[in-house]
C-alpha cells in the first residue's frame, strides 16, 4: 500500500505512522526525521534545511522533493510505504503524483487525522521524544515516562524538540493551514481522503486507522 498521513502538528503523525507501517510491513517515512538525521549528522542537506525548520517555515519544494524521491525509491519501499510530513502542500502533491505516475504507480489512500487546534498545541508542549527513536514520544502528563527523562522503551535520553516551543507552533499551524491543508482537496479530487478522528488513546487511533483503510480498500 501507498499511503500519506496528513494532519496538523501534534495530531499524532509520527505515533500512528509508526504503529501502522509495522501492521502494515511498509516502512515508515517522515521527512521531518530525514531532516533531522540529516541536521544531527551535519551534512551540507541538513545545514540546508536547519533554519527553515528552527522558523517553523517549510524547507525549500527543491530540497525536499528530491530526498524524499531518494527514500521512496530505495529497496524496502517497492510494495509501499507510509508518508508522514510529505507532500506538504500542493506542488510537493502533484511531484509525488508525478513519479509515481512515471512509474506506473498511485497512492492508495490519504488518511486525514483530525484534531481540535487546543488539543494540538497542549500536545506539543508538553511532547518529548527519544533521541535513538522518534517513534518513542511520550507526553509530560497525558503519557509521562516511569523516570523523567528517560525513554521507557529503550533508555535512550527524551529531549523536546526546538521547534516545539509555543511561537514557532503557532508558526507550524499558520504554515499548515495555509500550505497543506489545500492538498487535503486536491487528493479529495481523487477519492483519495479518509479523515478519522485523532483524539483518544493511542491504541484507538491506531484501530480507527486500520479499520477506515481496510473500509477504503474494499470499497
Ligand atoms: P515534522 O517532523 O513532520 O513535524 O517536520 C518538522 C519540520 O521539518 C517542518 O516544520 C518543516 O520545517 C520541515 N519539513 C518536514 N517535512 C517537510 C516537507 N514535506 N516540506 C517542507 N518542509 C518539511
Amino acid at each position: 500500500m501507498r499511503i500519506v498521513l496528513v494532519g496538523p502538528p501534534g495530531a499524532g503523525k509520527g505515533t500512528q505512522a509508526a504503529y501502522l507501517a509495522k501492521n502494515l510491513s511498509i516502512p515508515h517515512i517522515s521527512t521531518g526525521d530525514l531532516f533531522r538525521a540529516n541536521i544531527s549528522q551535519g551534512t551540507p542537506l541538513g545545514k540546508q534545511a536547519k533554519q527553515f525548520i528552527d522558523g517553523g517555515e517549510l524547507v525549500p519544494d527543491e530540497v525536499t522533493i528530491g530526498m524524499a524521491r531518494d527514500r521512496m525509491t530505495q529497496s524496502d519501499a517497492v510494495n509501499g510505504f507510509l508518508l508522514d510530513g510529505f507532500p506538504r502542500n500542493v506542488t510537493q502533491a502533484k511531484a509525488l503524483d508525478a513519479s509515481l505516475g512515471a512509474d506506473g504507480l498511485a497512492l492508495d489512500a490519504v488518511l486525514d487525522l483530525e484534531v481540535p487546534e487546543d488539543e494540538v498545541v497542549k500536545r506539543i508542549a508538553g511532547r518529548r521524544i527519544c533521541r535513538n527513536d522518534s517513534a518513542h514520544v511520550f507526553h509530560v502528563s497525558y503519557n509521562p515516562p516511569k523516570t523523567e527523562g528517560v525513554c521507557d522503551v529503550c533508555g535512550g535520553e527524551l529531549y523536546q524538540r526546538p521547534d516545539d516551543d509555543e511561537e514557532t507552533v503557532r508558526k507550524r499551524l499558520e504554515v499548515y493551514h495555509r500550505e497543506t491543508e489545500p492538498i487535503i482537496d486536491h487528493y479529495r479530487g481523487q477519492g483519495l481522503v479518509v479523515t478519522i478522528s485523532a483524539l483518544g488513546k493511542v491504541t484507538d487511533v491506531t484501530e480507527r486507522a486500520m479499520e477506515a483503510l481496510k473500509r477504503d480498500a474494499a470499497a
